[in-house]
């Protein structure tokens, strides 16, 4: 009979206070004890509704069982056949909205911490080098470009690899990995988990071509015409970020998310002798409250500023994940909810000093279902900043069409693909970011996935 405890079984975390002052992963992980209580939670419903709400499709109580009965090599099979990144995602899938929001536990008390067990097995496999055990599969004679080494892109190449395709992934960045690396902190996901799964990949034979900017070093039209590719898939993400278009935002100490981010975690700009630093700031509005504001705010607590987050909704709307809320509370980040910025102010060094406020309420539901925020007029305050973080959301960035004539793109500046691929070049396939334009990690990997099959029905065609 399964473990009938309502609750799930803890995972310890980093201390809130300790854990401000240094990048260290903050979620600690199961021990095996641990996982194979958890795991032991699961009823094997016949249904399976966790299932379908993954949308890699993980066999998600064949590998739960196999950890209860401490089969964890067994169950590590079962999960790398289905999810190309199973520790990438564990850590940060949104499960809460997908398998775990679905799992039948959560009706009567708390879902199964699918999350847990599967980042549980990913480094348990790790550690014993059983990942870096890779079948070699025969050439089938056939070349795929990938643009964008993201999870889009890294799984598209795995799954095309795995088919015995020659997969070249060429990437803008130094360092292959996407968002897992530019953008998702060290302390929610360690930068030596992204590159163990991109060197499984390389293992496999995939070829990563780093700073190669297409649609400036090749255009895509060049990667079909001199370079011999039969397919290209787009993975390009969605690095362009908005601006709210108030004054102020073009002073020293105005960032876009991405930016800062990107200086932290792939620059490592929070290293004292980092090539590329930032400036340690006293205090710092972060405007945004999705993941990415999260991220952006707890990356500027450990570089030892007082942080308050920005957002014009109430705590209801928050976009970001209830966990990332809860580890940004912990961690003394101020939320300054219902408050929306007007203008931003600077010295006589064009330095940021301070940013204006309005106090927000709520009233209809707007396109999006979520309720209107209207400004309350004559609300308006002044806080003392020393920079503005801009987390209000991305764009595709078109820089990887450049050269590529008749490409078809969506209002939102994506590239329109459907499940088969673009709708303006048969050859053509886009997935994640690139094709959505707001995608999670797990639904490019999705789309990486499916989009693998079209490529494989559309060569096989062709021959
Ligand atoms: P990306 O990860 O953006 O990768 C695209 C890659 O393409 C990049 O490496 C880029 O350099 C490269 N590229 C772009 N243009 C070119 C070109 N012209 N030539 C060559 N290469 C190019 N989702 C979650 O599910 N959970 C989270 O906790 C979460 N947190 C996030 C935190 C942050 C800070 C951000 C920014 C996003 C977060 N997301 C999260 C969203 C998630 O990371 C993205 O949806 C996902 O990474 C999209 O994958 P992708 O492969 O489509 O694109
Ligand atoms: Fe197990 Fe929950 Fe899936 Fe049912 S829904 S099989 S309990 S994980």
């Amino acid at each position: 009979m399964a473990n009938t405890q309502n609750v799930r079984t803890l995972m310890g975390d980093q201390d809130p206070v300790n854990r401000t002052t240094n990048f260290k992963e903050v979620a600690l992980g199961y021990s095996t004890g641990a996982a194979m209580n958890e795991a032991d939670r699961c009823l094997n419903c016949k249904n399976k509704p966790c299932v379908s709400g993954c949308p890699v499709g993980i066999p998600i109580p064949d590998f739960l069982r196999k950890v209860a009965d401490g089969d964890i090599a067994g169950a590590y099979e079962i999960l790398s056949a289905a999810n190309a990144l199973p520790a990438v995602s564990g850590r940060v899938c949104p499960q809460e909205t997908q398998c775990e929001g679905k799992c039948v536990r959560g009706i009567k008390g708390e879902p199964i911490a699918i999350g847990r067990i599967e980042r549980f097995v990913a480094d348990w496999a790790a550690y014993r080098g059983i990942t870096d055990k890779v079948e070699p599969v025969s050439s089938n004679g056939h070349k795929v470009a990938v643009i964008g080494s993201g999870p889009a892109g890294l799984t598209c190449a795995g799954e095309l690899a795995r088919m015995g395709y020659e997969v070249t992934i060429f990437e803008a960045f130094h360092v292959a990995g996407g968002v897992l690396s530019y953008g998702i902190p060290e302390f929610r996901l360690p930068k030596a988990v992204v590159k163990r799964e991109v060197e499984k990949l390389e293992k496999m034979g995939v070829k990563i071509e780093l700073n190669m900017v297409i649609g400036k070093v090749l255009t895509i039209t060049e990667l079909f015409e001199q370079e011999g590719f039969e397919a290209v898939f787009i993975g390009s993400g969605a690095g362009l970020p908005m601006f709210m278009k108030i004054p102020g935002e073009s002073l020293i100490g105005v960032y876009s998310a991405n930016e800062y981010l990107t200086r932290i975690n792939l620059m490592k700009a929070y290293k004292a002798d980092a090539p590329t630093p930032v400036l340690r700031n006293k205090k710092v509005a972060v405007v945004g409250g999705g993941n990415v504001a999260m991220d952006a705010a707890r990356c500027a607590k450990r570089l030892g500023a007082d942080v308050h987050i920005v957002y014009r909704r109430s705590e209801a709307e928050l976009p970001a994940r209830a966990e990332e809320v809860h580890h940004a509370k912990q961690e003394g980040i101020v939320f300054d909810l219902l408050t929306n910025p007007v203008s931003i102010e600077g010295d006589e060094k064009g330095q940021v000093q301070s940013i204006t406020c309005i106090k927000m309420e709520l009233g209809e539901p707007d396109a999006s279902g979520r309720r209107r925020p209207m400004a309350v007029p004559g609300s308006e305050f002044k806080m003392e900043v020393d920079a503005v973080i801009m987390s209000l959301g991305t764009q595709p960035n078109p820089m990887s069409y450049e050269g590529t004539p008749g490409l078809e793109k969506t209002k939102k500046g994506c590239v329109a693909a459907d499940e088969k691929g673009c709708t303006s070049c048969p050859a053509i396939f886009a997935g994640g970011d690139a094709a959505t334009g707001a995608a999670t990690v797990i639904l490019a990997m999705g789309a990486g996935k499916n989009a693998a099959k079209s490529i494989d029905e559309y060569i096989k065609s062709k021959n």
